[in-house]
């Protein structure tokens, strides 16, 4: 489970988030939808503490990391090691894959395993090739991502995440920089996460997927929650205007 109690975000001046909440049981797939600039890959990359919420709480699994307000680089101060901790519990699947171009698909996704989690090669290695048999890509294990096509490092970018068993995966607009063709095979990837009960935010433009897979549908405006709920209402019956307009723009 995560719990995000009221996070804040600015680069400077300008105020990206402005106090979100959200809860994600187990289980639960969440779809985070609105306009370019609205805050979505701000939230998630708080989340996972590549950025530094300026204030809010997040628990994951129980565990809380609390962000006081103040100052920059006070959350280095607070403990390193937690930290690591905090973000070896989320996996994150990026828009752009970032698998690095000069290890073999093997060696990414044991790389976090055998440095962050101490597994052993064999281990790791094991855990690794059991992943890309689940994503299809198992025979190219040896392969660097480069000869790969998007869509394959991209299911590959998920193995390299499911490989750190983590409590919560963060995927943002994880099909958006893939050709056409190629996004279907990385969508039924994330379908069959979903069935098997992770526990899954996803900023997508894929509606029709937000709408079969998701428990509850976010849609940030401005960096706040102007609409949060299961997707019949968020798609079909949304409370908002500015939700409705957007759906009717985008469907
Ligand atoms: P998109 O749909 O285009 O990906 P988004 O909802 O993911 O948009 P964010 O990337 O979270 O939006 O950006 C929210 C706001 O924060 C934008 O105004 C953006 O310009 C600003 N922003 C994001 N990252 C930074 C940064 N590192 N420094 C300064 N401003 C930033
Ligand atoms: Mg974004």
């Amino acid at each position: 489970a995560l719990e995000l109690v009221d996070i804040y975000k600015a680069y400077g001046k300008l105020e990206v988030l402005k106090g979100v909440s959200l809860t994600a049981k187990d289980g639960d797939v969440i779809s985070i939808l609105g306009s370019s600039g609205s805050g979505k890959s701000t939230l998630l990359r708080c989340i996972n503490l590549l950025e530094q919420p300026a204030k809010g709480e997040i628990v994951i699994g129980g565990e809380e990391l609390k962000l006081k307000p103040g100052k920059e680089g006070e959350l280095e101060a607070v403990s390193r090691r937690q930290l690591e901790h905090m973000r070896s519990r989320i996996g994150f699947v990026f828009q752009n894959f970032n698998l690095w171009p000069h290890k073999t698909i093997l060696n990414n996704i044991t790389e976090a395993p055998i440095n962050v989690l101490k597994q052993s090669k064999e281990q790791a290695t094991a855990r690794a090739e059991e992943l890309l048999k689940k994503v299809g890509l198992y025979e190219k294990r040896h392969a660097y991502p480069g000869n790969l096509s998007g869509g394959q490092q991209q299911r590959i970018a998920i193995a390299r995440a499911l490989a750190m068993d983590p409590q919560v995966l963060l995927f943002d607009e994880p099909t958006s920089a893939l050709d056409p063709e190629l996004v279907n095979e990385v969508l039924s990837v994330m379908r069959e996460l979903a069935d098997e009960g992770r526990t899954m935010l996803i900023v997508t433009h894929e509606m029709r997927f937000a709408r079969e897979v998701s428990s509850q549908v976010v849609f940030l405006h401005q960096g706040q929650i102007e609409e949060i709920g299961p997707p019949e209402q968020v798609f079909d019956n949304p409370t908002s205007q500015r939700v409705r307009d957007f759906m009717s723009s985008h469907l």
